[in-house]
């Protein structure tokens, strides 16, 4: 009977992908150990999911030998771990497996670009399911996109729902619903929230004058009697700024939960 075994490269890439560790995440033990002088002993084992012949553990005949071997079926584990999940294989089935590679494909990535050792209370999917759900309260506030005016602002009326998520996100702690938990994407959460923060105070300000969809200037709680309003472009200009940092900002948060780069990591 022959076996569907995964190719070298195969392995160095479950490995590699893991950083070496045991992608279980109640152990993630190293299995590479540099010798004293040189060279490095690799003592984990590229498990298959489904087994790589027919009457192992998890067998799925349904997959083509080249599936099989794929790098999709394979999980990087510790001896001990691989003996566990192959002995009681009805407490590890493959999408568990799945899992496993995959969070810890993930952790091994985040402890890469934030350069920080990896807090034990984070969980993967947690921080992209939270970013997620920050970002659908930022998506829902429909702010405008490109150049806006004043009015066409105010028209938006998505002030009382800035301030609405202003208020749900004041002194978040890591266990908030929308707290982020890892500093590169809280960093990020808390400068749109500066942001917002700004545009309510510059659509609120009675000092400031707006440009009226007549050419006209208009002032938050203006009385007629006051002397006439001045300027009004640089306020829009502010307002623009604003935006389109609270856009861009969104935009590196998506690509964050989506598992792309994040900026000035690399
Ligand atoms: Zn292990």
């Amino acid at each position: 009977m022959s076996r569907a075994e995964f190719s070298r490269a195969t392995r160095l890439e479950l490995r590699d992908r893991t950083g070496g560790h045991c992608a279980n995440p109640q152990c993630q033990r190293q299995t590479l150990v540099p010798l004293p002088d040189r060279g490095v002993i690799d003592f984990g084992n590229a498990a298959h999911m489904a087994a790589a012949a027919e009457g192992g553990p998890r067998y799925d005949a349904a997959l083509t030998p080249e599936q099989t071997r794929a790098y999709e079926n394979g999980v990087w584990l510790c001896p001990s771990c691989a003996t566990f999940v192959d002995k009681l294989v009805g407490d590890y089935p493959v999408s568990l497996l799945r899992q496993w590679q995959r969070g810890a494909e993930e952790r091994c990535r985040i402890e890469a670009l934030t350069g920080r050792e990896y807090d034990v209370r984070v969980d993967p999917g947690t921080v992209t399911r939270k970013t997620r759900a920050f970002l659908q309260r930022v998506r829902d506030l429909r702010m405008p996109g490109g150049r806006v005016s004043y009015p066409a602002f105010m028209r938006a009326a998505v002030i009382p729902d800035i301030e609405r998520l202003l208020r749900d996100c004041q002194a978040m702690t890591f266990d908030h619903p929308l707290h982020a938990q890892l500093d590169v994407a809280c960093n990020m959460q808390r400068e749109l929230l500066d942001w917002l923060r700004h545009v309510v105070c510059l659509l609120r300000d009675p000092n400031v004058f707006w440009h009226t969809d007549d050419g006209s200037l208009h002032r938050v709680g203006w009385y007629p009697g006051l002397p006439a309003p001045r300027g009004g472009d640089a306020e829009t200009d502010r307002l623009n700024d604003c935006i389109l940092r609270i856009h861009q900002l969104a935009q590196e948060l998506d690509s964050f939960a989506s598992g792309g780069r994040i900026r000035g990591t690399w």
